[in-house]
């Protein structure tokens, strides 16, 4: 059976936002069936974290790499450099046309300026809270500081424990949900979680879904995802849901397997006979 593995990059194959690992890297050049990427962030940010790192720790290969969420399609070919090709992409800006855009980006700003999703002291925010990534938009509540200083990851997960503690998040995206209905409805937007402090508002099947019905269609037969945010709401659930509901007589499986950190999906790949 013509079997791929896809790969979730932050959390999956890295520790959370840091760059992969050599160990990871080597194991990815090793490994018995071709793998592909479907990540969630865009692809200036995952340059230092995945492709750049990947290459200097010799990793010489191809693989398909789907990024902002799955709606923009690369092919890699690191065998004479590290060449990226744009296959296709998905921009949200062209998709909803001038003013649904405007309205989303206004309801967005609106509903993060109101009293009771105020963030309090000692919480900071600092840079951008709404990011324009191409295929989606990304909000972060408590802004994407530039630098990664000590003291915005500090602030980063001080913004954890409280969203955890308060459903933070969740409250934010509920209220969201109700004032964006129309579009939602008409113009089959989807919002979820993204990372550990922001969520995305994307278009439905614009999604890591994509990454899976691309690698069936150029001849895999199994494609056996791994990510860290398969639950509800987390930015790898499309592709849980589509393992969920594959026909169980089509010649064709999807799987979908949770890990908990890069070292557990090294152990899974292991475990499932992928690398030795
Ligand atoms: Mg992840």
């Amino acid at each position: 059976m013509n079997t791929a593995v896809l790969l979730d990059i932050d959390g999956t194959m890295t520790p959370p936002r840091q760059p992969i690992q050599e160990e990871m890297a080597r194991l990815l050049g090793r490994l018995s069936v071709p793998f592909h990427v479907a990540a969630g962030s865009h692809l200036p940010l995952l340059q230092q974290q995945f492709f750049h790192p990947l290459y200097d720790f010799g990793f010489r290969g191809r693989f398909d790499a789907f990024v902002s969420n799955g709606a923009v399609h690369y092919r890699a070919d690191y065998r004479e450099g590290p060449s990226l090709e744009l296959i296709s992409e998905f921009d949200i800006r062209d998709y909803l046309g001038e003013t649904d855009y405007a309205f989303l980006i206004q309801v967005l700003s609106e509903t993060l300026d109101l009293p009771e999703f105020q963030t309090h002291l000692p919480l900071k925010v600092a840079g951008e809270r709404i990011v324009y990534r191409g295929s989606m938009v990304n909000c972060s509540p408590i802004g994407r500081a530039l630098q990664e200083l000590a003291e915005a990851q500090r602030n980063r997960a001080m913004f954890v424990e409280f969203d955890r503690a308060n459903q933070y998040r969740e409250r934010v995206m509920a209220h969201l949900k109700r004032r964006l209905a129309r579009l939602m409805e008409e113009r089959d937007l989807t919002i979820t979680l993204g990372g550990q402090t922001s969520f995305d508002i994307g278009v439905h099947g614009q999604d890591k879904t994509k990454a899976v019905t691309a690698l069936i269609a150029s001849g895999a037969q199994r494609v056996v995802f791994f990510g860290d945010a398969l639950f509800d709401g987390g930015n790898d659930a499309a592709i849980r849901v589509m393992a969920e509901s594959w026909p169980a007589d089509s010649a064709v499986k999807v799987e979908a397997i949770q890990v908990e950190s890069w070292l557990d999906t090294m152990a899974r790949l292991r475990e499932l006979g992928f690398a030795a």
